[in-house]
């Protein structure tokens, strides 16, 4: 499988330091507030590529954390923790916050068929890892202390910005417009792995410290939740690409100082999901999340549906023009299986084989999955008997996560008659009458529902009411 890597900035044939072994790492969602379909659009993606690198024969070990202290409304070190905004704007605390949203996340991934990392870490849950991890970056000199922080120095590294080509000024944090440098730095991409108390005082949740009482930073938290996790050699690291400056930069910075060898060799980013108006955010605009969609009646596949339906590095736009046109072409495939349900005998492995061969040559060239569903449709368009073309279907669905056979099931199956209002009052009142044994008023009511032109049968299920043909 060819993968892109953002490290290397080419396709790369995919790599495990162990043969068949998958240590993937994922940046987690901040649990301040809901996550919008821009967030999911990460993890749905992420999703995919764990399921096939598990298809192909991997096996996956996934880890994952929870932001719950430590991230602030700028991606640098300035501004408040997001955590605490969230528990001020619902008059809430810090922890009863981050249960909430955390639950409310998992319930969001459930809809989308986005499986559950085998690990997944609170950071506050970690907090003595990251102090013995920023403690051995002082004592090799990688940090320093300045202003009650413990400052990583990205000086002491050959190579600290690896993602990207742009000029280095610009992107050091500091001289970002509208962002106050932090005159303790020594550096200005200098960032933080340990406020104290000496800053952002209404802090809700601090810890002692060697270096005072308060809170880690936000990137030493994936760094030491992955270490511990998947050990000193990560093979895939993921997230969207925001996290790429500068919290993967500062991952790599401080993983590399504290194990003294290369850490990830292959890093993920999926693109943006924007708006028309441009970036997706949870305070301007319409809060775009899963249950607004469910509230405007789509069913929550659909919307992965529609991810899949572009690739994963490239900006998608979300309108819901776009979004009927995927329902559209969802609810067209959905007719295309209905017919194959009831197909019996043996699959013809030959032509299974060339048919899924599309589906793996989609699929290993930079996870296409836009291309893997065009291999879906062909099938469904192919001369295979319905036997292979069934047995296809939910092949792929281990991976695509459609709910195909579901949906068709459901669309096969027969629809409950939607009686009226006058007769739905009637059959009440005939019930009141059978119960309370007049049974001449019940067979005079089932007389008039007759007149009105339906059938009423007793059938063990009990009555059913069907419009006379
Ligand atoms: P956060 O909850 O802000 O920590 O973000 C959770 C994940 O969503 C991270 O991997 C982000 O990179 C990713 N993300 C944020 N905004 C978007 C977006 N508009 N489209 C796709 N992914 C996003
Ligand atoms: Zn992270």
């Amino acid at each position: 499988m060819k993968l892109y890597n953002s490290l290397t900035r080419t396709k790369d044939d995919f790599y495990t330091h162990t043969p068949g072994r998958v240590e993937m790492y994922t940046c987690g969602p901040t649990v301040y507030h809901f996550a919008h379909i821009g967030n999911l659009r990460s993890y749905i993606m992420e999703d995919v590529l764990e399921k096939y690198l598990g298809y192909i024969g991997y096996d996956v070990n996934r880890v994952m954390n929870i932001t719950d202290v430590g991230h602030l409304t700028s991606d640098g070190d300035s501004g408040d923790d997001k955590m605490l905004k969230g528990a001020k704007r619902e008059n809430k605390t810090v922890m009863e916050i981050a249960k909430f949203y955390t639950d409310a996340f998992f319930t969001d991934c459930c809809k989308l068929n986005i499986k559950k990392p085998n690990t997944v870490v609170p950071a506050t849950t970690y907090i003595g890892e990251f102090i013995k991890v920023i403690k051995s970056l002082v004592d090799k000199d990688y940090a320093y202390l300045a202003g009650g922080n413990v400052y990583f120095d990205t000086s002491k590294l050959e190579k600290y910005h690896v993602f990207n080509d742009f000029d280095e000024e610009d992107l050091a944090v500091g001289v970002r417009e509208g962002v106050e440098a932090d005159g303790n730095k020594k550096n200005k991409s200098d960032f933080v792995l340990w406020f104290t108390k000496s800053k952002f005082d209404s802090q809700e949740l601090k810890w002692d410290s060697p270096w005072g009482i308060g809170y880690p930073g936000w990137h030493i938290e994936c760094s030491c939740i992955s270490m511990k996790n998947n050990g000193e050699y990560l093979d895939l690291h993921c997230g969207g690409i925001d996290n790429a400056f500068p919290h993967h930069t500062n991952e790599i910075a401080q993983s590399e100082a504290y194990l003294g060898h290369e850490w990830c060799p292959q890093w993920f980013h999926v693109r943006h999901l924007n708006t028309d108006g441009g970036k997706m955010s949870k305070s301007k605009g319409e809060f775009l999340t899963v249950s607004l969609l469910e509230q405007k009646g789509y069913d929550p596949i659909v919307y992965r549906f529609f991810c899949l339906q572009s690739h994963y590095r490239k900006s998608l736009v979300f309108s819901y023009e776009n979004l009927d046109n995927a329902n559209a072409a969802y609810q067209k495939l959905i007719a295309k299986i209905v017919p194959l349900l009831s197909a019996s005998g043996d699959v013809n492995e030959a032509r299974f084989g060339e048919l899924k061969a599309n589906f793996t040559e989609a699929m290993d060239n930079d996870l296409n999955t836009s291309l893997a569903i065009t291999a879906l449709y062909d099938v469904l368009k192919s001369d295979a008997d319905s036997q292979t073309k069934l047995a296809l279907v939910k092949d792929f669905d281990k991976v695509l996560s459609l709910n195909l056979i579901e949906n068709a099931q459901k669309a096969a199956a027969p629809k409950e008659i939607e009686l009226p209002d006058e007769i739905t009052a009637l059959l009440a009142e005939r019930r009141e009458a059978r119960k309370a044994k007049n049974f001449a008023l019940a067979d005079e009511i089932r007389d008039k529902i007759v007149a009105m032109g339906y059938s009423v049968e007793e059938t063990r299920q009990g009555t059913v009411v069907k419009p006379i043909k």
